[in-house]
Protein backbone atom coordinates (compact mmCIF):
# COMPACT_ATOMS: atom_id res chain seq x y z
CA UNK A 1 0.00 0.00 0.00
CA UNK A 2 1.42 3.75 -1.10
CA UNK A 3 2.55 5.76 2.15
CA UNK A 4 -0.52 7.29 3.74
CA UNK A 5 -0.54 10.62 5.56
CA UNK A 6 -2.99 11.13 8.26
CA UNK A 7 -4.37 14.07 9.67
CA UNK A 8 -4.58 13.61 13.13
CA UNK A 9 -7.38 15.76 14.07
CA UNK A 10 -9.37 15.26 16.99
CA UNK A 11 -12.68 15.15 14.79
CA UNK A 12 -10.71 11.91 13.52
CA UNK A 13 -10.01 10.32 16.45
CA UNK A 14 -12.22 8.52 18.96
CA UNK A 15 -10.22 7.48 22.20
CA UNK A 16 -12.24 4.73 23.00
CA UNK A 17 -11.70 2.82 20.21
CA UNK A 18 -9.06 0.75 21.48
CA UNK A 19 -11.36 -0.40 24.84
CA UNK A 20 -13.96 -1.13 22.49
CA UNK A 21 -12.00 -3.43 19.84
CA UNK A 22 -9.06 -5.11 22.49
CA UNK A 23 -10.04 -8.19 24.56
CA UNK A 24 -7.32 -6.62 26.59
CA UNK A 25 -6.52 -3.16 26.10
CA UNK A 26 -4.13 -2.53 28.04
CA UNK A 27 -2.05 -5.27 26.83
CA UNK A 28 -3.01 -3.50 23.16
CA UNK A 29 -1.39 -1.07 23.92
CA UNK A 30 2.23 -2.24 24.95
CA UNK A 31 2.67 -3.01 21.31
CA UNK A 32 6.05 -2.39 20.48
CA UNK A 33 5.25 -2.77 16.75
CA UNK A 34 8.54 -5.48 15.79
CA UNK A 35 6.00 -6.42 13.30
CA UNK A 36 6.47 -10.50 14.45
CA UNK A 37 2.50 -10.61 13.87
CA UNK A 38 2.70 -9.55 10.50
CA UNK A 39 6.02 -11.88 9.70
CA UNK A 40 3.57 -14.64 11.14
CA UNK A 41 0.13 -13.92 8.28
CA UNK A 42 -0.29 -16.07 5.79
CA UNK A 43 -2.46 -13.00 4.29
CA UNK A 44 -0.81 -10.18 5.32
CA UNK A 45 0.33 -9.30 2.26
CA UNK A 46 -3.23 -8.56 0.60
CA UNK A 47 -4.43 -6.71 3.65
CA UNK A 48 -4.80 -2.88 3.30
CA UNK A 49 -3.07 -2.32 6.53
CA UNK A 50 -0.72 -5.19 8.12
CA UNK A 51 -1.52 -6.48 11.46
CA UNK A 52 0.72 -4.40 13.20
CA UNK A 53 -0.02 -1.15 11.45
CA UNK A 54 -4.07 -2.15 12.06
CA UNK A 55 -3.03 -2.32 15.98
CA UNK A 56 -1.27 1.32 15.73
CA UNK A 57 -4.25 2.71 14.02
CA UNK A 58 -6.36 1.51 16.75
CA UNK A 59 -4.17 2.60 19.31
CA UNK A 60 -4.36 6.06 17.53
CA UNK A 61 -8.32 5.70 17.60
CA UNK A 62 -8.71 5.98 13.64
CA UNK A 63 -11.90 4.00 14.34
CA UNK A 64 -13.59 4.68 10.32
CA UNK A 65 -10.14 4.09 8.76
CA UNK A 66 -9.35 0.63 10.16
CA UNK A 67 -13.21 -0.18 10.17
CA UNK A 68 -13.50 0.58 6.46
CA UNK A 69 -10.18 -1.61 5.77
CA UNK A 70 -10.00 -5.33 4.59
CA UNK A 71 -7.40 -6.71 6.52
CA UNK A 72 -9.78 -8.35 9.03
CA UNK A 73 -11.71 -9.73 6.62
CA UNK A 74 -8.86 -11.76 5.00
CA UNK A 75 -7.77 -13.09 8.84
CA UNK A 76 -8.05 -17.09 8.24
CA UNK A 77 -7.84 -16.85 12.03
CA UNK A 78 -4.54 -19.41 12.23
CA UNK A 79 -3.70 -17.38 16.04
CA UNK A 80 -0.09 -17.47 14.36
CA UNK A 81 0.06 -13.90 15.49
CA UNK A 82 -1.02 -14.45 18.68
CA UNK A 83 0.60 -17.23 19.89
CA UNK A 84 4.22 -15.16 18.87
CA UNK A 85 3.31 -12.05 19.65
CA UNK A 86 5.82 -11.42 22.54
CA UNK A 87 3.42 -9.48 24.26
CA UNK A 88 0.80 -11.77 24.93
CA UNK A 89 -1.79 -9.70 22.46
CA UNK A 90 -4.81 -11.11 21.71
CA UNK A 91 -4.30 -10.21 17.96
CA UNK A 92 -6.70 -12.85 16.46
CA UNK A 93 -9.70 -11.90 18.80
CA UNK A 94 -9.22 -8.60 18.07
CA UNK A 95 -9.65 -9.47 14.31
CA UNK A 96 -13.13 -11.26 15.07
CA UNK A 97 -14.13 -8.16 17.33
CA UNK A 98 -13.20 -5.74 14.13
CA UNK A 99 -15.55 -8.39 11.73
CA UNK A 100 -18.27 -7.74 14.25
CA UNK A 101 -17.95 -3.71 14.34
CA UNK A 102 -17.91 -3.55 10.97
CA UNK A 103 -21.19 -5.26 10.24
CA UNK A 104 -22.94 -3.67 13.58
CA UNK A 105 -22.03 -0.53 12.12
CA UNK A 106 -22.62 -1.00 8.81
CA UNK A 107 -19.11 -0.45 7.08
CA UNK A 108 -18.74 -4.07 5.83
CA UNK A 109 -21.29 -3.36 3.59
CA UNK A 110 -18.49 -1.93 1.25
CA UNK A 111 -16.22 -5.19 1.09
CA UNK A 112 -17.60 -8.58 -0.32
CA UNK A 113 -15.96 -10.27 1.96
CA UNK A 114 -18.49 -9.56 4.57
CA UNK A 115 -21.23 -10.50 1.83
CA UNK A 116 -19.60 -13.62 1.81
CA UNK A 117 -19.59 -14.09 5.23
CA UNK A 118 -23.30 -13.73 5.17
CA UNK A 119 -24.16 -16.04 2.37
CA UNK A 120 -22.01 -18.81 3.84
CA UNK A 121 -23.67 -18.22 7.45
CA UNK A 122 -27.47 -18.63 5.65
CA UNK A 123 -27.19 -21.45 3.45
CA UNK A 124 -25.22 -23.50 6.20
CA UNK A 125 -28.15 -22.42 8.61
CA UNK A 126 -30.71 -23.61 5.71
CA UNK A 127 -28.98 -27.11 5.15
CA UNK A 128 -26.61 -27.78 8.18
CA UNK A 129 -23.88 -27.77 5.55
CA UNK A 130 -23.05 -25.85 2.24
CA UNK A 131 -24.89 -25.70 -0.90
CA UNK A 132 -22.72 -24.72 -3.19
CA UNK A 133 -24.87 -23.46 -5.76
CA UNK A 134 -26.90 -21.26 -3.40
CA UNK A 135 -24.09 -20.22 -1.65
CA UNK A 136 -22.63 -18.32 -4.74
CA UNK A 137 -26.27 -17.27 -6.05
CA UNK A 138 -26.76 -15.23 -2.32
CA UNK A 139 -23.16 -13.83 -2.47
CA UNK A 140 -23.27 -12.69 -6.25
CA UNK A 141 -26.93 -11.30 -5.20
CA UNK A 142 -25.51 -9.59 -1.97
CA UNK A 143 -22.64 -8.07 -3.72
CA UNK A 144 -21.89 -8.54 -7.27
CA UNK A 145 -24.34 -9.00 -9.76
CA UNK A 146 -22.65 -9.18 -13.22
CA UNK A 147 -19.97 -10.91 -11.74
CA UNK A 148 -22.22 -13.79 -11.68
CA UNK A 149 -22.36 -13.88 -15.70
CA UNK A 150 -18.57 -14.55 -15.95
CA UNK A 151 -19.37 -17.91 -13.75
CA UNK A 152 -22.04 -19.38 -15.42
CA UNK A 153 -19.59 -21.27 -17.64
CA UNK A 154 -17.86 -22.93 -15.20
CA UNK A 155 -20.86 -23.45 -13.45
CA UNK A 156 -22.67 -25.18 -16.09
CA UNK A 157 -19.79 -27.41 -16.69
CA UNK A 158 -19.11 -28.39 -12.73
CA UNK A 159 -23.40 -28.88 -12.76
CA UNK A 160 -22.81 -31.34 -16.57
CA UNK A 161 -19.91 -33.09 -14.29
CA UNK A 162 -21.98 -33.93 -11.51
CA UNK A 163 -19.86 -31.76 -9.22
CA UNK A 164 -22.74 -29.14 -8.20
CA UNK A 165 -26.31 -29.76 -7.29
CA UNK A 166 -28.89 -27.84 -8.01
CA UNK A 167 -30.95 -29.98 -5.41
CA UNK A 168 -30.63 -27.55 -2.43
CA UNK A 169 -33.16 -29.76 -0.13
CA UNK A 170 -30.92 -32.82 -1.18
CA UNK A 171 -28.23 -31.60 0.98
CA UNK A 172 -30.01 -31.63 4.26
CA UNK A 173 -28.36 -32.55 7.34
CA UNK A 174 -30.65 -35.44 9.35
CA UNK A 175 -30.80 -33.19 12.06
CA UNK A 176 -31.37 -29.12 10.93
CA UNK A 177 -33.32 -28.34 14.45
CA UNK A 178 -29.87 -29.31 16.14
CA UNK A 179 -27.92 -26.81 13.75
CA UNK A 180 -31.00 -23.95 14.07
CA UNK A 181 -30.05 -24.31 18.14
CA UNK A 182 -26.53 -23.82 17.74
CA UNK A 183 -27.50 -20.80 15.49
CA UNK A 184 -29.46 -19.49 18.26
CA UNK A 185 -27.28 -19.49 20.99
CA UNK A 186 -24.77 -17.95 19.07
CA UNK A 187 -27.49 -15.27 18.30
CA UNK A 188 -27.99 -14.82 22.10
CA UNK A 189 -24.09 -14.70 23.06
CA UNK A 190 -24.09 -12.30 20.64
CA UNK A 191 -27.16 -10.03 22.28
CA UNK A 192 -25.13 -10.22 25.76
CA UNK A 193 -21.82 -8.36 24.38
S1 LIG B 1 3.84 -9.17 17.45
FE1 LIG B 1 2.77 -8.19 19.16
S2 LIG B 1 4.16 -6.58 19.87
FE2 LIG B 1 4.86 -7.21 17.85
S3 LIG B 1 3.84 -5.75 16.43
FE3 LIG B 1 2.54 -7.56 16.58
S4 LIG B 1 1.07 -7.10 18.20
FE4 LIG B 1 2.77 -5.64 18.39
S1 LIG C 1 -4.79 -15.03 12.95
FE1 LIG C 1 -5.32 -13.67 11.25
S2 LIG C 1 -4.07 -11.83 11.52
FE2 LIG C 1 -3.19 -13.46 12.80
S3 LIG C 1 -1.61 -14.38 11.53
FE3 LIG C 1 -3.46 -15.61 11.22
S4 LIG C 1 -4.46 -14.69 9.44
FE4 LIG C 1 -2.94 -13.20 10.16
Amino acid sequence: MAEKVFNLTRDMLDPTFADLVAPDREKLLTCIQCGTCTASCPTAHAMDYTPRQLWRLIQLGLKEEVLSCNSFWLCTACYSCTSRCPRGIACTKTMFTLKRMALSTGVAKRHATAHFYEAFTETVRRHGRIHDVELMTIFFNKSKRLQAISYTRLGLTLWRKGKVSLDAAGVNIKRLDQMEAIFRKAEELERKR
